[in-house]
């Protein structure tokens, strides 16, 4: 039976992503049939990619990639190794030079022919990722658009990568500033968003003129794998893009981040891995872009469209299950609207559906793994314990999946685990605050700093406190603000660097500057 849109406002929000791109195929909105799903599996790479060949690991290890709704094992993928990892070094390093020499014409359309491919197979990339990520159907295709726009968006960036030209001020030289592909790349995702964390690196690095090595999230390679078979067929000459999907990251990480060959790490995960590897980059100095975790808050003043507020927070907590670095972590609401705000949140979020992202009309699918949910379950404790209510949810679901209620919770303690560590689940802790001094203190109270939000019909009150709060990203009366022209990124212990936007590609590209004898100056 089809839902109606409106009464599933986390699909809404996925809808809104996908607003900029129609997708070719038309989506069937059936349960997908399991001759499908095994049709599917079976078409996808399993292998490493080297220097343009499918190939198996060295030694022949292989791990097993799960479906989190049920437990079960979807296929196997091949584990790279150290011995893996240096073939990979060798063709990208190897390629390097004749890649950065293609014209940046033919660069921008094999990422434009990337991007036509991916529109072609959105309802393969969609379907791959439910099943190993476990986000709803309607979600998965958003983020196919989402992740495909980098590739249009690199494409029209790699011709416009302008330098400058000038005299000194002295005027006995002038001055050429190019911009050059900073070399081979190590880009390191997560499991959240398995295709836009991938194609947020690869594009730009691609219109930059760099080679590279992802490797994807244990959890889920599969998506990345495909993504890397349509690049191939896009035209991608061999060696430019290598993958190593492997169950022992470190093992790969660590001696190509010792090989001087590479000159750049890009690594969206979390903090502490990020920390761990930027201590490891120091080694040879490589350029580093780091997109960690966030906790971030959602601001309600009594000035805002409650409505409008209610819907904002709905998407920033509950897309991707909660499981989003962007996530609204702390809902922090102006005492005098608080009752009337909680009593619509709660109203909303025990509509949602829970259950496996493939079906119809499902909001909320399970957590990645079991380890997800205790830790989420401990979360929700621990601010009980601390005296807070549960308005809404507050359990995990019983079965084979990894499934947790969508939970809100009231009178939560500041000190509370909730609110100080990021939750990666669909809970939504509510705090109360009387002042604007109050509320922006309350929001700069953690090492984190990359999304924030604000709801407030006045202008002023939202851009001024804007500025006072200290993360990278505020989406102002609204609950999704990720596009790949706008650049993503945190402060404080949320990373370094930006993705997307104009900013994104000189992430990968070092400045050169000639000074040339004027010809003034004989
Ligand atoms: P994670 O840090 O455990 O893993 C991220 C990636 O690093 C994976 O590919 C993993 O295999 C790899 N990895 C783990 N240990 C490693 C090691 N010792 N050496 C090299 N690689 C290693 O994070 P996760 O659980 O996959 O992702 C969730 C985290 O990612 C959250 O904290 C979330 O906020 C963050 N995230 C940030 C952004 C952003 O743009 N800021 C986007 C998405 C997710």
């Amino acid at each position: 039976m089809d839902t109606p849109a409106s009464q599933h406002p986390v699909q809404d929000d996925a809808a809104a992503q996908t607003r900029t791109t129609q997708t070719r195929t038309t989506p069937s909105r059936a349960t997908p049939s399991r001759q499908r799903i095994d049709a599917l599996l079976a078409a996808t790479p399993t292998d490493l990619f080297i220097n343009g060949q499918w190939r198996q690991a060295a030694a022949g290890a292989s791990f097993a990639v799960e479906d989190p709704a049920t437990g079960e094992t979807l296929t196997r993928v091949a584990s790279a190794d150290e011995t893996d990892a240096l073939s990979a070094m060798d063709a990208a390093a190897e390629a390097q030079d004749s890649w950065a020499r293609t014209p940046s014409r033919v660069r921008a359309e094999i990422l434009r022919r990337g991007f036509d491919l991916v529109q072609d197979h959105a309802e393969e990339l969609a379907l791959l990722m439910t099943l190993e990520m476990g986000k709803p159907l309607a979600q998965s295709r958003g983020e196919v658009s989402y992740g495909g726009e980098f590739l249009r968006w690199f494409s029209e960036e790699a011709v416009r990568d302008h330098g400058r030209y000038a005299d000194t001020p002295e005027g006995n030289l002038r001055m050429l500033i190019t911009r050059k592909p900073v070399g081979p790349c190590l880009l390191i995702t997560p499991w959240n968003f398995p295709l836009a964390m991938a194609t947020r690196k690869v594009a730009p690095a691609l219109a930059a003129g760099c080679t590279m090595i992802l490797k994807p999230a244990a959890l889920t390679p599969l998506t990345s794998l495909y993504f890397t078979a349509l690049m191939s067929e896009a035209g991608l000459p061999g060696g430019v893009l290598n993958v190593l999907p492997t169950d022992s990251p470190a093992s790969i990480s660590g001696p190509l981040m010792a090989d001087p060959r590479l000159r750049k790490i890009s690594f969206t995960g979390s903090t502490a891995v990020g920390k761990q590897l930027m201590k490891q980059a120091t080694e040879n100095v490589l350029r580093t872009s780091m997109e960690l975790g966030g906790n971030g808050p959602l601001i309600v003043f009594e000035d805002a469209d409650l409505d409008k507020a209610v819907a904002g927070a709905m998407a920033a907590k509950l897309r991707n299950m909660g499981e989003a670095c962007t996530a609204a972590n702390r809902v922090l609401v102006q005492e005098s609207v608080a009752e009337e705000f909680i009593a619509k949140l709660a109203q909303r979020m025990s509509a949602l559906q829970v259950g496996s992202g493939l079906e119809d009309g499902v909001d909320v699918g399970p957590l990645i793994d079991a380890k997800a949910c205790t830790s989420v379950a401990e979360l929700v404790d621990d601010a009980v314990r601390r005296g807070a209510e549960v308005v809404v949810g507050g359990q995990r679901g019983d079965g084979p999946g990894h499934f947790f209620a969508p939970t809100l919770l009231r009178n939560v303690s500041p000190e509370a685990r909730v609110v100080r560590e990021e939750i990666f689940g669909p809970v939504a802790p509510v705090l109360t605050f009387s002042t604007e001094d109050e509320a922006v203190a309350m929001a700069n109270a953690t090492e984190y700093g990359l999304a924030s939000y604000v709801f407030t019909e006045n202008i002023s009150r939202g851009l001024r406190i804007g500025d006072r709060l200290d993360f990278g990203l505020l989406g102002l009366n609204v609950g999704v603000i990720s596009n790949a022209a706008a650049p993503f990124g945190g402060v404080k212990q949320s990373g370094l660097g930006r993705e997307g936007g104009a900013e994104g590609i000189a992430e990968y590209t070092s400045t050169q500057y000639v000074g040339i004898e004027s010809p003034w100056s004989g």
